[in-house]
């Protein structure tokens, strides 16, 4: 079979890596409670930061926040890996900015994830993903991003929701921890 994945808070846990090095960088100490009540993917507002602001913070930060040390889910990294030897296909789809879609797919393999170049797709829009996984004709697919989300509703391919604060509305197959993935299929 093809799946497909999502990278940032599917795979990997960026927002909450993210969140920590904001504290540090703006001298705060917010706790994991406020994170884990945030009903929006960006994280600025419990900060205090204005939508302009936030995004400002999120563009200086973006490759300290990528490419330093954000932990994988657990479980994710040998979810994928025992796809591959089991004889699936795995491919990526990330909306990452283009500028830094080559150090992704680097850093992306350093963690261990099983990566053929040819089957990571990065630097599409968010409406455009599904225009890829269409034409790879993916049997799953799975994202966090409700935006991402709710263009796909029509698909063949069978949609998995990574469970986030942010996405409880979207009544999908929902993914809480890696380790059941297996079980969604
Ligand atoms: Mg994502």
């Amino acid at each position: 079979m093809k799946f497909g994945f999502d990278i940032d808070d599917t795979l990997i846990n960026l927002r909450e890596h993210a969140f920590h090095l904001y504290n540090k960088k703006l001298n705060k100490e917010l706790g994991m409670d406020v994170f884990h009540t945030l009903s929006s993917v960006e994280i600025h507002a419990p900060f205090g930061l204005t939508n302009e602001q936030g995004s400002q913070m999120w563009k200086d930060c973006m490759e300290e926040i990528y490419f330093t040390d954000c932990p994988a889910y657990a479980d994710a990294i040998d979810t994928l890996n025992g796809l591959v030897e089991e004889g699936h296909e795995v491919f990526y789809i990330t909306s990452r900015p283009k500028h830094h879609c080559q150090q992704t797919l680097d850093w992306v393999k350093a963690q261990g994830f099983p990566v053929k170049d040819e089957n990571f797709f990065c630097g599409m829009a968010d409406h455009e993903k599904i225009q890829i996984i269409q034409s790879l004709e993916l049997d799953y697919y799975v994202d966090d991003k409700p935006a991402v989300l709710e263009t796909l509703a029509e698909l063949g391919t069978k949609v998995i929701v990574k469970n986030q604060s942010y996405n409880q509305q979207m009544n999908l197959p929902r993914l809480v921890d890696w380790c059941d993935f297996k079980n969604l299929l």
